[in-house]
């Protein structure tokens, strides 16, 4: 198995906590415990979506290690003053970004992680986020990364932002909350992959009591989202398994067990959605040679 959409620096329980503990030398310890419980389950590859203190990178040096493959973008590359501070690190502007990039290249990252836009509004029911980067300054990054060899994973919900990154060349879309059917053909027509991390919504509709009265909008919107990854099954978009784990509910290990039940409740059949967790992880993941033969290794191993 492979899971797309990690944040191993955080815990799905406790933000602060966790916050606080990557900070120390603790995390190394944590980390380590969290790949042996992955393996025991039989993932061997993860992909991170990025935090400021670049836990992923000595993440990235433990897995080495514990014979997983963890492919990290150093940190995440968000708007200044909008979401994903925790994430990585913010740019003004396309100066900005080129300095960033360098940095990130000089610490050998495996993919660029922009974060496009913000996060579902759970209070009241409303079918768009902000969206940080204009289409200029987004192409110009996806340009710039592409030029070097780098593939680009874009946090993304709302149509419009979608729209966007499809038409920017990106290479796969995460989250995709508030997707429209023009988006899935297009995804499709494109061979983009869709993680769709249904988790962090699903998980909270079995019961929690922080978000018990935003319950009816997260049910909406997380009922919509299965509707449309039905749909970009039936229309053959790649998708792959990418719990978000980390994120509040969504604890490593289980998250990824979790979001393959979820991508079952769409209707897609078990056996079809460990299929392309492998097919369609091998391509968001960009493993080489080597590594796909680690992977279809274990595979055997676990059947
Ligand atoms: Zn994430």
């Amino acid at each position: 198995m492979i899971d797309c959409h990690i944040h191993i620096s955080l815990d799905g329980i406790d933000f602060k906590k966790a916050r606080e503990l990557s900070k120390t030398e603790e995390i190394e310890k944590i980390i380590r415990k969290r790949f042996k419980e992955y393996k025991k389950i039989g993932i061997y590859v993860l992909k991170d979506g990025g935090d400021d203190l670049e836990v992923s990178c000595i993440a990235r040096k433990i897995a080495g290690e514990e014979k997983i493959i963890f492919k990290s973008p150093v940190k995440a590359v968000y708007k200044h003053g909008m979401y994903g501070k925790f994430l990585g690190s913010p740019v003004r502007d396309l100066d900005d970004f080129k300095n960033l990039f360098h940095y990130l290249k000089s610490k050998d990252m495996d993919h660029l992680k922009i974060v496009l836009s913000g996060l579902v509004d759970f209070e009241k029911y409303i079918n768009h986020t902000e969206i940080f980067f204009n289409k200029k300054e987004l192409k110009e990054i996806v340009n710039i990364s592409k030029d070097n060899g780098i593939p680009v994973m874009v946090h993304v919900n709302s149509s419009d932002g979608i729209d966007m990154a499809i038409e920017c060349g990106v290479d796969t879309i995460e989250h995709g909350y508030f997707i429209k059917d023009r988006e899935i053909y297009k995804m499709a027509e494109r061979d983009i992959i869709w993680i769709p991390t249904l988790s962090p919504l699903g998980n909270l509709m079995k019961g929690d009591n922080r978000f018990k009265s935003f319950f009816n909008v997260i049910e909406r919107v997380y009922r919509e989202h299965l509707y449309s990854v039905a749909l970009a099954y039936a229309m053959g978009v790649k998708m792959a398994v990418g719990s978000d784990s980390g994120c509040y509910k969504v604890e490593h290990v289980q998250g990824t067990l979790d979001e393959v039940n979820h991508l079952i409740k769409s209707g897609i059949r078990k056996e079809d959605v460990i299929t392309m967790a492998i097919k369609n992880g091998i391509k968001a993941c960009n493993l080489n040679d080597n590594e796909i033969g680690y992977v279809y290794r274990n595979n055997k191993r676990c059947l």
